[in-house]
């Protein structure tokens, strides 16, 4: 059947925008107004209440992307994150959370929650029953991140799904690395997707933003929150993203191409013991990425064999920067035992399957032939200090 809505870049492009009636240009125009006339509606606009034209403009586009009803735009993903799990957990309530999910959002759960008097369990996997054994009678939400960080390990959607629907859960999505061009979970009936907007729907690592879609109903109950809590994006940033988003889809399509021959690359050097990306048919989880992904992202992890030094690696590449961050249109690595995994312990990290040779690596939208040349200089660079120091 032939859908009559527009198409993923027709969205980027053109849903919400706002006419320029007055002087006809061809872009939304940026309405910094924090105070406006309040006659005429139901809920006077203004910044916190997260209905300035600008901040409406963009909640439609990515409601669209989304295939959602409404959304909303934040001040970052973990205020996106924050303001929708307090918008459906109080006191006595408890809450189901996938083993590995973003580190702020662990922290938030783990710091926060406690001072609330709202419960978690993290799950010991990924399985249905490692979800199903963690709810009991008081759990109101279901809390999952699918691709997972480093790993890009894939959760279910229909199985969460099912058992949301078993149990009366509200079932939650931190889409993030998966962006609305590679997976849209509404589909699948997820309730409520999150998205840290820093990352793809940024993605020229310049904005920190977070935005969140679901049915009317969810964002009225998130927007009361959020108007008490106060966590809505400036304008101006509001209008930078919308800018940004017009090249969602094109920038991670390519960013999808790129990372399926690089990871097929990395995966036939004799220095990379192991490549995580889902793309791959020897990912654990390719067959259900497959079949709820759209696109494998841009985003892998590989691991070094042990006698390559993972710093001294990414000290040698000239084009790939080491970066904290991920999704922009340039390549970046990191390792995750030195930055984002480095609070755990050696165990808990070695428990996640995070080794000290792991990387992850972000691609951008760099020529691929550049990408795998820089990646090419830093091995053989690696192999002939390796070569000299064993003749020495
Ligand atoms: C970065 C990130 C977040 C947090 O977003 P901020 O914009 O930094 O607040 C949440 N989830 C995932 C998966 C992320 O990568």
């Amino acid at each position: 059947m032939k859908s009559k809505s527009p198409g993923v870049n027709t969205i980027c492009t053109h849903v919400g925008e706002l006419l320029d009636e007055q002087h006809k240009g061809a872009i939304s125009p940026l309405y910094m107004a924090s105070s406006y006339a309040y006659e005429d509606v139901e809920v006077k606009r203004y910044p916190r209440y997260f209905n300035t034209p600008n901040q409406e403009g963009l909640s439609k586009k990515v409601a669209a992307l989304e295939h959602c009803e409404a959304g909303l735009i934040f001040g970052s993903g973990m205020a996106a994150i924050s303001h929708t799990m307090l918008a459906f957990l109080q006191k006595g309530d408890h809450v189901v959370v996938q083993k590995t999910i973003y580190g702020g959002a662990f922290n938030f759960m783990v710091e926060e929650f406690p001072k609330y008097g709202i419960a978690y369990d993290f799950t010991d996997g990924f399985s249905e029953d490692d979800f199903r054994t963690k709810i009991k009678p008081n759990t109101k939400v279901i809390y999952v991140e699918t691709p997972s960080n480093p790993l890009m390990l894939i959760t279910d959607l229909k199985m969460i799904v099912r058992l949301a629907k078993e149990f009366n859960l509200v079932s939650m999505i931190d889409n993030t690395f998966a962006s609305p061009i590679n997976q849209t979970p509404a589909d699948f009936g997820i309730d409520i997707m999150i998205h840290s907007a820093t990352k793809y729907m940024g993605g020229h690592s310049d904005i920190c933003a977070g935005a969140v879609a679901a049915s009317e109903e969810n964002i009225q109950r998130i927007w009361n929150v959020g108007k008490n809590l106060g966590g809505s994006l400036s304008d101006q940033t509001v209008w930078l993203l919308e800018r940004s988003m017009k090249t969602l889809g094109i920038r991670v399509k390519a960013q999808n191409r790129n990372a399926k021959k690089i990871a097929k690359w990395l995966d036939a050097h004799e220095l990379v013991a192991r490549v995580y990306y889902p793309g791959l048919k020897t990912h654990p989880d390719h067959d259900l990425a497959k079949k709820q992904m759209k696109g494998y992202t841009g985003m892998m992890s590989f691991e070094l064999v042990p006698s390559v030094d993972p710093e001294k690696f990414m000290r040698t590449l000239k084009l790939i920067k080491q970066s904290m961050s991920l999704a922009g249109v340039e390549s970046t690595i990191l390792s995750p035992a030195k930055t984002s995994h480095a609070l755990l312990t050696p165990q808990e990290r070695e428990r996640q399957g995070i080794s000290d040779g792991l990387l992850r690596f972000s691609i951008g939208i760099e020529d691929k032939k550049d990408i795998i040349a820089d990646l090419q200089q830093a091995f053989e660079a690696i192999t002939r200090d390796q070569l000299q120091n064993s003749t020495v």
